[in-house]
């Protein structure tokens, strides 16, 4: 029996290499699928690039030159990444760093790839937990995606094609301890909104990240060389 198929949708952050050690865990043969948006710092993609390599699995990278997309903080290098509490990150408030429509265009690019090359699953690494209220992480966004998915592709419609989110209703903890346990590499992993040689500590992303890696007792080797 061949191995089903699934196409990851890896950025190079803590929470896509998660994912992409799960999908292998769970038995699929994985293609990895990274794409540039403008975000406003390379980091991310070269650690996916290396991530993807040292397991030795197919890479597809993408470039997408979308000018409005500079309206996110993420892109947009004339603005500021928020510095925010904590509590104000989890608030429910959409903070300038999310880009409009972004996963939305990303598994529409999956779905795509997924279809030519004939693939069973799409795995994606939203969270609904510990996350800045990104109206495009959320179950009912993935779940209604994947409906469309299975009607508006060729793969979808004769044979079915899963949207997997694994991590979605895992706490930033949990997923550290799902990522030690299943070996992934953390100290190649990126998550940072900043660019740079080492994460800046203050972005949403960052303090997500230390509070998961306190919480479980876990040392950050991204942080702590
Ligand atoms: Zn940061």
């Amino acid at each position: 029996m061949t191995s089903k198929k699934a196409i990851v949708l890896f950025s190079g952050g803590l929470d896509s290499t998660t994912c992409l050690y799960w999908a292998l865990d769970k038995g699929y043969t994985c293609e990895t699928l990274t794409v540039s948006y403008g975000q406003r710092h390379a980091r991310e993609v070269q650690a996916a690039q290396q991530i993807a390599s040292k397991l030795g699995v197919k890479q597809h990278s993408v470039a997408l030159n979308f000018p409005w997309l500079s309206t996110s903080s993420l892109v947009g290098k004339d603005q500021v990444i928020p510095d925010q509490s904590l509590a104000d990150i989890t608030s429910g408030q959409i903070p300038s760093t999310y880009v409009p429509g972004r996963n939305l265009i990303f598994l529409s690019v999956a779905a795509s790839l997924a279809d030519a090359v004939s693939a069973d699953a799409i795995v994606a690494g939203p969270n609904a937990i510990d996350f800045s209220g990104y109206p495009d992480c959320t179950p009912a966004f993935f779940e209604t995606v994947g409906k469309a998915i299975n009607l508006g592709t060729k793969r979808g419609v004769q044979h079915g094609l899963e949207v997997l989110a694994p991590l979605m209703h895992l706490s930033k903890t949990d997923i550290v301890k799902l990522g030690a346990k299943l070996g992934v590499p953390f100290e190649l992993t990126w998550s940072c909104y900043n660019g740079g040689d080492t994460p800046c500590g203050h972005c949403d992303s960052c303090k997500l990240r230390a509070r998961g890696f306190a919480e479980a007792g876990v040392k950050d080797g991204s942080v702590e060389k």
